[in-house]
């Protein structure tokens, strides 16, 4: 939390109320990616006076900051997830949406560095979808 709270002051944004909010809805959620809705919607039961406008402002102005990172997922919804520096990929399930997180890269294997030698990646994205332990009965 506070290592949060630093990096969006270090990049030039203001700790507000809303914005510390935020930060703890990320933090308690058992959900690693959150739409702004489901945002809004944990965020209204303590502030029952903020709006969407004011929860989604704040959602991009922290992505400004690099405090949270913004998804775009095949669904064509925007997820949001804090932003902890860690690499990572998810798995996402088709059924019941739950998302869990996989620190396998395909782009560190050896082989993908053999076959792309001529090749300096700076960014991916790779979503994987199925179906979670649950939803894969029967
Ligand atoms: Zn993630
Ligand atoms: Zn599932
Ligand atoms: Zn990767």
């Amino acid at each position: 939390m506070e290592f949060l709270e630093e990096k969006l002051k270090r990049n030039g944004y203001k700790i507000t109320k809303h914005r510390r909010a935020i930060l703890n809805i990320f933090l308690e959620s058992e959900e690693h990616l959150l739409t702004a809705a489901e945002i809004y919607n944990r965020i209204i039961s303590e502030y029952n006076n903020i709006n969407f406008s004011t929860v989604y402002r704040n959602l991009e102005a922290m992505t400004k900051a690099n405090v949270v990172k913004r998804f775009n997922l095949d669904n064509g919804v925007n997820y949001y997830e804090l932003n902890e520096g860690v690499h990572h990929h998810h798995l996402i399930c088709l059924e019941c949406g739950q998302t869990k997180i996989t620190n396998y890269c395909p782009l560190k294997e050896p082989k993908f560095l053999m076959i792309h030698d001529d090749f300096t990646p700076v960014d991916h994205k790779l979503e994987i979808y199925g179906y979670c332990k649950k939803c894969n009965k029967g």
